[in-house]
């Protein structure tokens, strides 16, 4: 099939988020489907804020979506917050009562305290109410058992299925993209929609994100806020290829892919019926290859920011290990001073730990002046050319019985990287003054 993608707005979807908690990383990906099916048809993008509940939204959960979405980088090209149309919403209201599609009913307040209000009740019509679901296919419901559903606490207190349906229509909302567990809603909100004379929308419902206990996925299991996975040190563009892939693949083995390529691909075909597993371990990987795609410019500044007590000549030359050993930017906050301390830092060096099994302590003084000696006319340029200068020597003495002294002797850790890594990043003069220093100490 060739699809039609003239630029136009006649494509708008929207993401609709109720500020009142603050989001987890699974709760974004409605708005990531929302964005890239919209931007796919150079539609349009709407986050709407879904206010009504006066008493449980705040501000701070409001800014924290706004700054989720501006980290992720889905730019919207319109933003409302719901509580400001309620005027709007009255009005609706008072067009179904007006016309007996609605009524207000004066009914006492569930909280016992015999307070009488006029809520407003939906006419149901009972009837059948079919749709085709963009990835569910046709679904029908018989509304008969939905009795007179609630629609309002009061002509200006509108309740989310009113507010829903005058919203997106006011907005031009063509594609509702929402997860599943709003499929019991639709039936209302199209009622409403047509008792209001608008078209309904296009409806594509999203399967549920998972834990990997196949539960409903949440904080408690491990999904964050998109801004702790922001400080922890991850790349918005790993978070946004990792939440597109839950619960649809462009189809072939490849997995990596930026928001440009993903949007090029994006469709409702290929969104999984079943419920997706949210795999953290896949995060972390998805995290480093998109590390890795990165310009050494990109990752120096990120790294940077996790290393600043570190030279901009040491982290230069570190970088290639550092991408390699972490998965997240945020874990070198854990291993600058341990693992990676002796960088910037000379060790306290265990002598007893230098020697090579059971080497005699000459034989480790010996090797470690000779490695010296090989220092002071290798060329430091590459780690390459450092290796090949040290294994000419160690080839012939014992790989261990000169490789071990040296790393000991400049790392001070029995586990490090390489001695070669390690030597091309402290540089001759470091190098030689560490080596030197451990040979004075078995001699005196
Ligand atoms: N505000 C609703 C929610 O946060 C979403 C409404 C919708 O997408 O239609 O679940």
């Amino acid at each position: 099939m060739i699809e039609d993608l003239t630029p136009s707005h006649s494509i708008v979807t929207r993401f609709a988020p109720s500020p009142t908690g603050l989001l987890h990383l699974g709760n974004y990906r409605t708005a990531i489907f929302a964005y890239l099916y919209a931007r796919r048809h150079q539609g349009k993008f709407i986050l709407r804020i879904e206010d009504t509940d006066r008493a449980r939204s705040t501000k701070e959960y409001e800014d924290n979506i706004i700054e989720s979405l501006a980290w992720l980088g889905l730019s919207y090209d319109e933003r409302y917050r719901q509580s400001e149309h309620i005027e709007e919403h009255t009005k609706c209201l008072q067009k179904l009562i007006d016309e007996g599609k609605a009524y207000i009913s004066e009914e006492a307040a569930k909280d016992g305290s015999g307070v009488v209000k006029s809520i407003v009740r939906f006419k149901n019509p009972n009837k059948k109410v079919v749709f085709k679901d963009e990835i569910r296919g046709v679904i029908e419901t018989d509304t008969t058992d939905l009795g007179d559903f609630v629609i309002a606490k009061s002509i200006t207190e509108p309740l989310f299925h009113l507010a829903v349906v005058v919203d997106d229509h006011n907005e031009g909302v063509t594609h509702v993209i929402r997860g599943e567990d709003h499929i019991p809603n639709t039936p209302r909100q199209i009622l409403i929609a047509e008792a209001l004379g608008f078209s309904p929308p296009s409806y594509a419902h999203l399967p549920l994100v998972l834990s990997e206990d196949r539960t409903k996925l949440s904080k408690r299991k491990g999904a964050l806020p998109v801004t702790a996975y922001r400080d922890m040190g991850y790349l918005p563009e790993a978070i946004l290829n990792f939440m597109a892939f839950i619960g649809w693949n462009p189809g072939g083995e490849r997995e990596i892919y930026t928001l440009a390529e993903l949007v090029e691909l994006f469709d409702f075909e290929k969104i999984h019926k079943g419920g997706a597993i949210f795999n953290k371990e896949k995060l972390s990987w998805m995290n480093k290859e998109h590390m890795r795609l990165k310009t050494t410019e990109e990752n120096l500044h990120n790294v940077k920011k996790h290393m600043s007590e570190y030279s901009d000549d040491i982290l230069q030359k570190l970088l290639p290990t550092i991408i390699d050993r972490v998965s997240s930017y945020g874990e070198l906050s854990g291993i600058k001073d341990s693992e990676f301390g002796f960088f910037i830092k000379r060790p306290l060096v265990d002598i007893s730990k230098v020697i090579w099994k059971d080497d005699e302590s000459y034989i480790t003084i010996n090797h470690l002046e000779a490695v010296y000696d090989i220092l002071q006319n290798t060329n430091f340029d590459t780690i390459e050319g450092i290796k090949q200068a040290i294994m000419a020597y160690a080839e012939i003495h014992g790989k261990g019985s000169v490789l071990w002294p040296l790393r000991m002797s400049l790392s001070g850790q029995e586990k490090s990287v390489d001695p070669f890594t390690i030597l091309y990043v402290l540089g001759r003069e470091e190098s030689c003054a560490r080596i030197s220093e451990v040979i004075k100490q078995f001699t005196t």
